[in-house]
């Protein structure tokens, strides 16, 4: 006789239940999503194999890194899946907002103005422009000064303000952050994008057209560069390193401007030509073969959680049924507790570091405590599974990530099983 199926958690059998409903519902956006991640698949596969990556590549460089065969084809890869004429893709990068700086200093000079179309920008973008901060080497304090456009009232971008700000003379850079990160307006999907390239192309057809892709690449069948952006940006602990790569971010866009960005993060002069590779190689082709798929099932983990806490009567943003062009999900669980129950629960299913108990905390730069669920293998990786948010009204948690649906998908019934033991979900009615 078989061995009878164990459970391995104890989760309240109406949640198990109202999860398998929740996941039959979002049958039609799965199959959207995984038509999605099948094509990019085969653009990733296609372009490994356009450019012969071979277990060489895989060998890396130490010292200056010249002539690093295996990067130079890396980055050629990245080019072709971005639909761009070049691309950095660095492990030397330390961070998202790290790559972003350097696209910015790389092509921003004294007396230029950034332009922001998308309003405010990202939290860790601020003290970069000079927006807040002193003393710490800003745009702004090497005379670039910033201008921005804010969202209408109902968070979409302002086409028509747009146009207008767009003309001014000294604008260099339009700068647009594709996804909402911890915001609720919506994020810019390929659509929008497409009237916003346009937008700035016909009022200014100078202006360098600057992506912030955080949270974004892989998430629809093109990325900004292919519908006419000059250089999108993001992280490698994040949707492109495919939950592998190990630290690291990229640049994708016109040959000019990557030399640019190239010669702000090594050298001037020196540019691409320099800058070792180490061990990081592997696995930066493997996190980008596989960030297609990864991206893929932190998308349907997104999903699933819009339909079960949308099912349980929380307001979720976006709901389940809605086109996505990042990762993020946000659940307004409407009190701090429910907020610290649905964290624990999400690090209690945490393939590491599952035995810490998350509490609210004062961070620096926030005005509220935050409290926060990770337990990566890439500390802050946001693409393994991860929630976190202000204890602030509305009382949101962001959450994103999710290397596999199936550990995603369990993560988000721990979370609702935590906030059940804790008396914050009633499932009577
Ligand atoms: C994460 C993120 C960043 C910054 O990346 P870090 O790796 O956290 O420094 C910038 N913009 C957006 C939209 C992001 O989601």
């Amino acid at each position: 006789m078989e061995q009878a199926e164990q459970k391995f958690f104890d989760i309240d059998p109406r949640l198990e239940q109202l999860g398998e409903k929740a996941q039959q519902e979002c049958a039609q956006a799965f199959a959207r999503v995984e038509e999605i991640a099948e094509y990019n698949s085969r653009k990733v596969l296609a372009a490994f194999i356009h450019h012969g990556v071979s277990e060489s590549h895989f060998a890396g460089t130490t010292g200056y890194g010249y002539d690093d065969r295996g990067r130079e084809t890396l980055e050629a890869v990245m080019a072709e899946i971005t639909g761009s004429e070049d691309a950095l893709m660095r492990h030397n990068f330390v961070s998202g907002t790290h790559t972003l700086t350097t696209a910015l200093f790389g092509v921003l000079r004294p007396g230029d103005v950034l332009l922001s179309i998308t309003g405010l920008p990202y939290d860790t973008i601020q003290p970069v422009i000079g927006i807040n901060g002193e003393n710490c080497g800003s745009l702004k304090e090497f005379g670039i000064e910033y201008q921005q456009v804010d969202l209408l009232p109902d968070g979409t971008p302002d086409l028509g303000a747009i146009a207008q700000a767009v003309r001014g003379e000294k604008v260099k850079v339009a700068y647009i952050q594709r996804s909402r990160g911890y915001s609720l307006r919506p994020s810019i999907n390929m659509t929008v994008m497409e009237q916003l390239i346009q937008t700035v192309r016909q009022n200014n057809p100078k202006a360098i057209i600057m992506v912030d892709n955080c949270y974004g690449i892989f998430t629809e069948k093109v990325e900004p560069t292919q519908l006419g952006a000059d250089l999108i940006i993001g992280s490698l602990i994040k949707n492109a390193g495919g939950g592998i790569a190990r630290t690291g971010g990229y640049i994708a866009g016109r040959r000019d401007l990557i030399e640019q960005c190239a010669y702000r993060l090594t050298t001037p002069g020196q540019g691409k030509e320099v800058g070792c590779t180490l061990g990081e190689l592997r696995n930066m082709f493997l996190g980008l073969f596989l960030a297609p798929n990864v991206v893929c099932c932190a998308v349907k983990t997104a999903i699933f959680a819009a339909a079960l806490f949308g099912g349980l009567g929380y307001r979720v943003n976006p709901p389940y049924d809605e086109r996505r062009t990042d990762i993020i999900q946000s659940i307004e669980l409407g009190s701090e507790r429910g907020m610290v129950a649905f964290c624990k629960g999400v690090q209690r299913g945490a393939p590491v570091d599952s035995f810490v108990v998350p509490e609210p905390w004062e961070m620096p730069g926030y005005e509220s405590k935050v409290i926060m669920a990770a337990g990566a293998f890439h500390l802050g990786a946001s693409i393994e599974l991860s929630a976190d948010g202000p204890i602030r009204e509305p009382y949101a948690v962001w959450m994103q990530g999710g290397l596999t649906y199936f550990t995603g998908k369990m993560g988000m019934l721990l979370a609702a099983q935590s906030m059940l033991e804790e008396g914050v979900l009633s499932l009577e009615n």
